[in-house]
């Protein structure tokens, strides 16, 4: 069951480069890791393809909840509900349910899954596929007793993938369980660098309130780095050390205080997920208390 909390929490996408350089080895000890760093999240990528044993993720699970850190799951990169090719899309379903299976081990409740390409069909078409193999996967979903579970469309950063924040909100309006992924670093991309101000995150914010209603909004997943981008969009995540692209946490804080957001926020930065997770729940914290 979806845990509800009443503030942001945070925590990193993957492991850390100071994971290993600290000595550790094993997922096992991620949830005590974060603990002592004081950060409430992690995200397990299953970015090549879900290959981890129940029982494995099961021992995870409970260290997971031992420690209070909640596991996230993010299904393979190769899903793709815009395909024409009818079995790559039946087999996306699988990717998606086999993801949900492991998250159930890994006792969490969100999985984040990027919805496809547009490949050489024109974008509206390449978008009505995609919804209408995404309907496709959440009556299997249902039909497989996983529907309690959250899943979660992001936002993409390249003009090929599907997942523009407008795109996103559709998607999210076609299940109970189906809540925002915003990737503010993708949208940022996308936008050229457009996402600066607070006023431009409220943007984003505000569609999302009008198109979903408060409960998902307030309770929305977050992918937050600064990532390199050019004329096609994103290239390659950076860490907060960037001061080139962006874009920047501060005004999202703001945003989020504001509007008395709850988001689950993961940074993906390339290699200090834990220190830039850890450097955005205090610039929150900042806002929060003031
Ligand atoms: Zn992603």
């Amino acid at each position: 069951m979806e845990k509800i909390y009443s503030t942001a929490t945070f925590g990193p996408s993957g492991h850390d480069e100071s994971f290993a350089q600290e000595g550790y080895i094993s997922t096992l000890q991620m949830p005590q890791w974060l603990s002592d760093k004081g950060l409430e999240l992690f995200e397990y990528s299953f970015g090549r393809g879900v290959r981890i044993s129940d029982v494995t993720a099961e021992a995870i699970g409970d260290m997971a909840d031992k420690f209070g850190v909640e596991m996230s799951v993010h299904a393979p990169y190769f899903i793709n509900f815009a395909s024409v090719e009818q079995d790559k899309a039946d087999n996306s379903v699988r990717y998606l349910t086999d993801s949900l299976g492991a998250l159930r081990h890994f006792h969490g409740s969100r999985c984040v899954f990027h919805t496809g390409a547009e490949g050489k069909q024109p974008r509206n078409e390449a978008f009505a596929r995609a919804k209408d193999n995404f309907t496709k996967a959440l009556d299997v979903i249902a039909q497989q007793g996983l529907d309690d579970l959250i899943v979660c469309p992001e936002t993409m950063g390249k003009q090929a993938q599907i997942g523009t924040v407008d795109e996103v909100v559709e998607l999210c309006k076609l299940g109970d369980n189906v809540y925002p992924c915003v990737d503010f670093g993708h949208v940022n991309s996308l936008w050229q660098g457009a996402l600066k101000t607070k006023e431009d995150f409220q943007r984003i914010v505000d569609k999302l309130f009008d198109g979903l209603g408060e409960k998902k909004t307030k309770n929305m997943h977050v992918h937050f780095s600064k990532i390199q981008y050019g004329a096609k969009g994103e290239i390659r995540h950076l860490t907060f050390a960037d001061t080139v692209y962006g874009p920047e946490f501060e005004p999202l804080a703001e945003v989020i205080v504001k509007n008395g957001l709850t988001p689950h926020i993961l940074s993906e930065s390339a290699g200090t997920q834990m220190f830039d997770a850890r450097a955005m729940k205090a610039a929150y914290t900042a806002k929060l208390s003031k």
